[in-house]
């Protein structure tokens, strides 16, 4: 059997190293660039310099693929597909072009960063981050001791940490978004204030309730036009989320959420011998049991060897996500998992919450105290786990994980009261998760 995988990143690498290990096909992978398993979640230390580079960066290399039947081509681009004569129409590097064909194909062509028309956009000086090489333009630019004031469009996650590498560089830094808050999609109130507060403090200018209307400039930029009047700029940073890469399906495949690929709990698409992963396909939400648009890495490596293993004949299906993530803003870890109040209620979801502020819980790095703030949302009826928010200095990914899985089974806030956890003086707190289920009960 052939198979073709078209994008080597993250759904990509990790589908291919399925196949690779389960053996029995051959294997054609393609990528448009010559990078491939960039970790974008680190391009925030590169460019706020705690790295001294972008190059470890990487987990994998062509070669890693390459033998054995498998051919990797990087720096050539799929044109389009016949999903009927099951044949790809591609570009090398050299403009050289030429068709494969494939028994079943993976798509895992992932996302781009969203570049609204904001007039003005296209001038020099203005990035947006994803890619090896936009790590590149941004550092090189940043170093540059005339590039002063930067000015960051969006405070999601990839701006807010943006804001916090460009202080870092030592540059005057302001943050716009037409939202009332920072991190407006994917918190609540108290944890968006908590975050701001360690950027205002060191000097990071916050503009929320904003909205961006234009760059001024003639070649570079030189200014941002916002409904709070105009701010002189030497650099922009644009961060509106992304949009998946999905082209080559168009007017063939079926589309869900987002933009994103249909699929199934297979990674399927309509047709029976392809298979979408990664950003450019949805994924089932346990929180709000809704197919959505999921942009993260863990969720493309998931899917990447979840459609491995389908397309290798070992049926297996997705469990569905919760969208975890993790935020580190000047040492104040933000950690979520599953929706917010505020995302609950903007899907006509009836939830409530219960709140442990400000608890004092030991740092098992170090044996002090430090401050934990926390939230679990549970739905009105049924009382089922369905979104949780921490903050704080210590590092509770443990917390959250155990949080995600609660809320990935549907856990009621009642059960979450007395799951058991072990005490040992040395490495865990007070039983924060008790303490917040109970005040539910
Ligand atoms: C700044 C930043 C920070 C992030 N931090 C985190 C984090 O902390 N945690 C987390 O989980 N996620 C994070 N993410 C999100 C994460 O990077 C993405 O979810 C992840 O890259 C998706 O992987 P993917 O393989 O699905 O797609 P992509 O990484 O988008 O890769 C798709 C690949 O397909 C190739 N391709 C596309 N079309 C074609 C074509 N026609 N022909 C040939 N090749 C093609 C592309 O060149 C690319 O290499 C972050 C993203 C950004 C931008």
């Amino acid at each position: 059997m052939k198979v073709i995988i078209i994008g080597l990143n993250h759904a990509g690498c990790a589908a291919a190293k399925t196949l690779l290990n389960l053996g029995g096909v051959q294997l054609h992978i393609y990528d448009q660039m010559r990078e491939i398993s960039f970790l974008s979640c680190g391009m925030a230390l590169w460019i706020g310099g705690q790295l001294a580079s972008g190059e470890g960066l990487f987990y994998a290399s062509p070669d890693d693929f390459s033998g054995h039947g498998t051919k990797v081509f990087i720096e050539t681009r799929v044109d389009s597909i016949d999903f009927k004569s099951r044949k790809i129409f591609c570009t090398d590097k050299h403009g050289k072009q030429f068709v494969d064909t494939y028994d079943k194909l993976l798509l895992t062509t992932g996302s781009r960063p969203r570049r609204a028309g904001i007039p003005g956009i296209d001038l020099d000086n203005i990035f947006s981050v994803k890619t090896y090489r936009d790590g590149e333009a941004t550092v090189r630019q940043l170093a540059r001791p005339e590039v002063r004031r930067i000015g960051i469009v969006g405070a999601g996650y990839v701006g807010v940490e943006m804001a916090e590498a460009c202080c870092r560089q030592g540059k005057e830094v302001y943050l716009f978004d037409t939202a009332p808050r920072i991190l407006y999609t994917h918190t609540d109130r108290i944890f968006s204030e908590l975050i701001a507060k360690r950027m205002t403090d060191r000097g990071i200018k916050i503009y929320t309730g904003t909205r961006v209307t234009g760059f001024d400039g003639t070649k570079s930029v030189n200014g941002i036009r916002t409904s709070r009047g105009r701010f002189g700029i030497d650099m922009a940073l644009v961060n509106l989320g992304s949009e998946p890469c999905t082209e080559l399906g168009r007017g063939v495949l079926n589309f869900g959420p987002g933009g994103t690929y249909r699929v199934d709990d297979y990674q399927q698409t309509n047709l029976p011998d392809v298979y979408a992963a990664g950003d450019c396909a949805c994924v089932y939400n346990n929180a709000t049991e809704e197919y959505e648009a999921v942009s993260l890495a863990s969720n493309a490596i998931r899917t990447g060897i979840i459609a491995a293993l389908n397309i290798a004949g070992f049926p297996s299906p997705h469990h569905g996500s919760q969208a975890s993530s993790g935020l580190s803003i000047y040492d104040m870890k933000l950690l979520t998992t599953g929706i917010s109040v505020r995302a609950a209620q903007n899907l006509g979801l009836d939830v409530k919450w219960v709140d442990v502020e400000d608890a004092e819980y030991l740092n098992a790095s170090d044996g002090n105290k430090v401050k934990v703030t926390l939230r679990l949302v549970y739905m009105s009826s049924d009382r089922a786990l369905v979104g949780a928010q921490i903050a704080s200095l210590a590092d509770l990914s443990g917390m959250i994980h155990a949080l995600s899985l609660a809320v990935q089974n549907r856990m009621t806030i009642d059960a979450l009261a007395w799951q058991d956890v072990f005490i040992m003086s040395e490495i865990t707190g007070e039983n924060l998760l008790r303490k917040a289920a109970l005040q539910a009960g």
